[in-house]
């Protein structure tokens, strides 16, 4: 049963009886009774959403505690899932570690975790370690092991919580033999840098041009943001396939929609003055997870090409710093999608299924886990 937003948020105002994270037990004698009709009843079940956040179950937990017969077992399961929401794939290694390590367990809280685990499965594969991900052309979403949100209203919808990137975490840019390249999104020069300004940052680099100049998408990728939004005028924001995302604003007008597929190069807009703008330029941002990158960093604006293949991702400060980083010895990870199957990888990196195996010391017969990386190539 999937529960109304419009109800729970009609809820909302009601008092609400739980806080924080605790997790919601039932007392011995209803557990005896009536737990295995509640928690196994198929109408209590809720699977968890990859865009549900504390704040979604929080609404959804206060809108049940109100009602004249609580749904305990369903709370139960909300709570567990609040719990875990705002967990990185390593904090849920640890926090399932600790449930497990509990003395007894409450069996609600156990089914709670797996269904959590088992639904949000592609969703946790977030990469960590020394790795380069290749590009992935087919998933509707790109880098969806990077990012849980598929937002197409805010440009940038990420908590900017460095505490949790994993330093150690490389990028590759740009891969020439998946066709993934770069196209600079405007050739003209640079009037303003990446940095602190006027007493604030500024998280992108301005590129003077005329109106009507066309902007380009500087990799491939899905448009995930293109609307007026505030100062930035006429936004697009567009997720890539590496991993990163780049914003255009101020344009004058939109040549994509959101959900459009895109190559590098392909035209997502004509230059302006919309928004909080003084003459016509282009507001040009590169982000990882919400977190700005120095544009100039990956890009040489003079020569207009992209400094380095592969990226170390560091942090510094509110931003990451990037390091350039070599190619060589860097493991190429693919992480295995739905209906993939080994030959299907092996064809479409140029490699072999006995080379797969090898490297990830598998067998050709291995069945595929969905959300599984595969070491492609070093
Ligand atoms: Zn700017």
């Amino acid at each position: 049963m999937r529960f109304s937003f419009t109800i729970s948020v009609f809820l909302l105002s009601f008092l609400s009886i739980s806080k924080g994270y605790a997790i919601h037990t039932e007392p011995e004698s209803v557990r005896d009774t009536a737990t295995a009709v509640v928690v196994y009843n198929a109408d209590a079940r809720f699977l968890p959403q990859a865009n549900y956040g504390v704040k979604e179950y929080t609404r959804m937990i206060d809108s049940l505690v109100v009602l004249d017969t609580v749904p305990v077992s369903l709370v139960n399961q909300l709570s567990v899932y609040r719990m875990l929401a705002d967990k990185n794939a390593g904090e849920l290694e640890l926090v399932i570690d600790s449930i497990f390590d509990m003395e007894n367990v409450p069996q609600p809280v156990l089914n709670a975790v797996n269904i959590y685990m088992t639904t949000m499965e592609d969703a946790l594969a977030q990469p960590t370690g020394l790795y380069a991900y290749v590009p992935e052309s087919t998933a509707p979403h790109p880098s969806d092991y990077f990012y849980k949100d598929w937002n197409t209203e805010v440009p940038n919808p990420y908590r900017n919580n460095l505490s949790k990137f994993d330093s150690t975490l490389k990028l590759m840019l740009v891969d020439s033999a998946q066709n993934c390249g770069y196209y600079p999104p405007f050739e003209g020069v640079v009037t303003s840098h990446f940095g602190w300004r006027y007493g604030r940052n500024h998280n992108g680099i301005d590129i003077d041009l005329e109106v009507w100049d066309p902007v380009h998408s500087a990799f491939a990728g899905v448009v995930r943001v293109a609307k007026y939004y505030q100062g930035f005028g006429r936004v697009v924001v567009v997720r890539h396939y590496n991993g990163l995302e780049t914003l255009y604003a101020h344009l004058h007008r939109f040549k994509v929609r959101p959900g459009d597929i895109i190559e590098a190069g392909d035209v997502v807009g004509l230059g302006g003055s919309s928004g909080h703008s003084t003459g016509s330029h282009l507001h040009f941002e590169v982000r990882f997870q919400g977190v700005p990158i120095k544009p100039s960093s990956l890009i040489d604006f003079k020569s207009n090409k992209i400094r380095t293949n592969v990226v170390a991702l560091q942090k510094s400060g509110a931003f990451l710093a990037v390091a350039a980083d070599n190619e060589t010895g860097v493991k190429k990870v693919y992480v295995v999608k739905q209906g993939d199957y080994l030959y299907k990888i092996a064809e479409k990196f140029g490699t072999s299924v006995d080379k797969i195996c090898t490297l990830n010391n598998i067998q050709s017969k291995s069945s595929l886990v969905t959300g599984q990386k595969l070491i492609i190539g070093t």
